[in-house]
C-alpha cells in the first residue's frame, strides 16, 4: 500500500438532532426523510469485528462520528468494546456537544481517550440559526465543560467556517477557548453533498482564518504531529496555546491522506468525496472470513488513487458527491 492505512472514521448512525444547513439542511433532511432502519445499520459487534480487521492492516487510530454519534443508544458500549481492541492507539469521538453533558462521563469510563465538540459560533443567535436546531451554545459548553471534568482531554473545537454566516465571529472563538487552553480547529467550509448549495464564494480560506486571528493575536506555524494529520498548526506567539485550521479547498491535502470511512450502513469510503462505498456489511452477513474482509479491505485501499478534493477544487466542481452526514466529516 502507498499511503498507509492508520486512520478510520466509523459513523454509527446518519441521523442527527440538528440540522445545521451547510450539512443536513432541514429543506432535504426534513419528516419523510429515509434514514436507515435498524437493521441496516451495523450492529456493535459487526463495527468491533471490522475495526479488529482493520487494526490487524495498520490502523492506528478510530474516530467515532455520524450523524450524531451519541444519538445512538449505548454508543459507550460500542466504545468500551472498541477500546478492548488489541493493538489500536488511539480511540476518539466527534459530536456536536448537544448530549455530552449526560454522557461524558459514561464515555470516559468506557475507554474513550480523547472528543472533539464541533461548535460554529460562541454568538447564540449565529448558532442557533446555523444548528437550524434553535440550540443554545450555552448548553454545548456545558458538554465541553463536562469533558474536561470526565477527564477526556485534550478537548478539541471544530469550527466551520461560512463567510457572511459566522465569519465575524472567528476572532472571540480563538480569544474564548486560548483563555481556557483548548484548541480550535477552523475548518473551510466544504462542498460535501448534493444539498448544501456551496459556492467558492462562502469559503472563508485558512489563510484569511489566520489573518484574522494573528492580526489580534500573534500565530507562528507550528509543525505537523504526524504524516497525515489535516489541520495545519498554528501557535500563539506568545506562548499560550494554538489553533488550527482545515484547508480542504485552498490546500488539499489528498497526497497525505491516511484516512478511510465506514458509513453507519457499513460502506467502505476511501475518499470523503468519493460517491461509491464499497460493501463491507454484505461481506459480514454473508459469512466472509475475517481473511476474506482483510483481503477485500486491502484491496480497496490498494487500489485508491481518489484525488477528488485536488480535482474540486481545482478544475471540476461538478463531480458528484456523497453525503457528509451520511460518512462523518
Ligand atoms: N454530529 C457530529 C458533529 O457535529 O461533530 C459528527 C458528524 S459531523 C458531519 C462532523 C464534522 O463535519 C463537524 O465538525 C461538521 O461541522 C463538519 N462538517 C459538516 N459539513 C461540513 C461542510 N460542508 N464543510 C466543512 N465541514 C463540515
Amino acid at each position: 500500500m502507498d499511503r498507509p492505512l492508520r486512520d478510520l472514521r466509523i459513523s454509527v448512525t446518519d441521523r442527527c438532532n440538528f440540522r445545521c444547513t451547510y450539512c443536513m439542511p432541514r429543506e432535504v433532511f426534513g419528516r419523510g426523510f429515509p434514514f436507515l432502519a435498524r437493521a441496516e445499520i451495523l450492529t456493535f459487534e459487526e463495527i468491533t469485528r471490522l475495526a479488529r480487521i482493520f487494526v490487524s492492516l495498520g490502523v492506528e487510530k478510530i474516530r467515532i462520528t455520524g450523524g450524531e454519534p451519541l444519538v445512538r443508544s449505548d454508543v459507550e458500549k460500542l466504545i468500551a468494546m472498541l477500546s478492548r481492541v488489541d493493538g489500536l492507539k488511539d480511540l476518539s469521538l466527534t459530536t456536536n456537544g448537544s448530549l455530552l453533558k449526560s454522557k461524558a462521563g459514561a464515555l470516559k469510563r468506557a475507554g474513550l481517550q480523547r472528543i472533539t465538540v464541533s461548535l460554529d459560533s460562541l454568538d447564540d443567535e449565529v448558532f442557533r440559526a446555523m444548528n437550524d436546531a434553535d440550540f443554545p451554545v450555552e448548553r454545548v459548553l456545558r458538554g465541553i465543560d463536562a469533558a474536561v471534568e470526565a477527564g477526556l482531554a485534550p478537548v478539541k473545537v471544530n469550527m466551520v467556517v461560512k463567510k457572511g454566516v459566522n465569519d465575524h465571529t472567528v476572532v472571540e472563538m480563538a480569544r474564548h477557548f486560548r483563555e481556557r487552553s483548548q484548541t480550535v480547529r477552523f475548518i473551510e467550509y466544504m462542498d460535501v453533498g448534493n444539498t448544501n448549495g456551496w459556492r467558492l464564494d462562502d469559503v472563508v480560506t485558512a489563510a484569511q482564518i489566520i489573518g484574522m486571528i494573528g492580526a489580534e493575536m500573534p500565530l507562528e506555524p507550528a509543525g505537523r504531529d504526524y504524516r497525515g494529520e489535516v489541520a495545519r498548526r498554528y501557535r500563539y506567539k506568545d506562548g499560550s496555546g494554538e489553533i488550527g485550521v482545515i484547508a480542504s479547498v485552498s490546500q488539499p491535502f489528498c497526497a497525505d491522506c491516511t484516512r478511510a470511512r465506514l458509513s453507519a450502513s457499513g460502506k467502505l469510503y476511501t475518499c470523503l468525496f468519493a460517491t461509491r462505498g464499497h460493501d463491507l456489511r454484505g461481506l459480514l452477513r454473508g459469512g466472509g472470513t475475517d481473511a476474506e474482509i482483510a483481503e477485500f479491505l486491502r484491496s480497496v485501499w490498494g487500489l485508491r488513487d481518489d484525488r477528488y478534493s485536488e480535482l474540486r477544487s481545482s478544475q471540476t466542481p461538478d463531480l458528484p458527491k456523497v453525503e457528509m452526514s451520511h460518512i462523518g466529516g
